[in-house]
């Protein structure tokens, strides 16, 4: 078991895992598998960098929750099939994770060719970030769009944040 496979087993066993200090305070209604409870010794270190806030303010439990939370949604409250409920739960991370984590470019230079702006081919913003805006030409803004996405799931792959059957295509979420 992984650090990333040990915080979400401890999450389904009922165990709350908090920061206390420089130790990992644990909450459990009742005893936890001796499994989980191994695990997270095991990983005590790592997983305390797992519960710590990055950059963008969320930590790799906060979406871990929030995919479990979009999932079962959908699964009970919309009454669809695991699967689908997790590929809609992932389409919706990425979705959260492209707003967490926006790139800027400056102004006059194509992020996807690296080439100007001309007077038959214009450079158009996209994004809507207080950051700024990613100056594309719109021939060149559905491939970087795509590596983007792929990004965002490779981000989000690496917190433990998988379906089964991924849906990337989905632009926005419900
Ligand atoms: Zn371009």
């Amino acid at each position: 078991m992984s650090a990333v496979e040990a915080l979400k087993a401890a999450r389904a066993a009922g165990v709350e895992l908090a920061l206390d200090g420089d130790d990992l305070a644990l909450k459990a209604a009742s005893a936890p598998p001796a499994a989980v409870l191994d695990a997270l010794s095991l990983h005590k270190a790592q997983i305390m960098v797992l519960l710590r806030p990055a950059e963008d303010g969320w930590s790799v439990e906060d979406w871990q929750v929030f995919f479990e939370e979009r999932a079962g949604i959908v699964e009970f409250d919309g009454g669809l099939p695991r699967a689908e409920a997790e590929a809609q739960a992932f389409a919706c991370c990425v979705v959260e994770w492209l707003n967490h984590n926006p790139e800027c470019s400056p102004a006059g230079r194509c992020l996807g060719c690296g080439d100007r702006e001309h007077a038959h081919d214009p450079l158009l913003p996209y994004g809507v970030e207080p950051a700024g805006h990613v100056w594309l030409h719109s021939r060149c803004w559905p491939a970087w769009y795509e590596a983007r996405k792929a990004k965002a799931a490779s981000a989000l792959a690496a917190m433990g944040i998988m379906a089964s059957k991924p849906d990337i295509s989905v632009t926005a979420c419900a």
